[in-house]
């Protein structure tokens, strides 16, 4: 079972997730180089992941556990660990 962490969609905590589905389809992104830099290439794909029981509080549990779609591959996370898109 791969985990990552996302973002839940009720609560907006970040909480982990379960990856379903990986999508055939794999995003690549050439990013301009600085001067005398070749370009650099990035690439992120999306996927189906649902979210795992986590709590919204110290006493409330939050009770969506439902399915998205998000990257679940990518060479850049943000500042908290969540995969984005590059
Ligand atoms: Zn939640």
């Amino acid at each position: 079972m791969v985990l990552l962490q996302v973002y839940c969609n009720t609560c907006d905590k970040k909480v982990q997730a379960k990856v379903l589905e990986r999508f055939e389809s794999q995003y690549h992104i050439r990013l301009e180089g600085t001067y005398g830099d070749e370009p650099t290439k990035c690439y992120f794909r999306y996927g189906l992941v649902q979210i795992l029981p986590h709590k919204k509080s110290l006493l409330k549990s939050c009770t969506n556990t439902s399915q998205f779609k998000t990257v679940v591959e990518s060479d850049k996370t943000n500042m908290d660990g969540v995969l984005v898109e590059p």
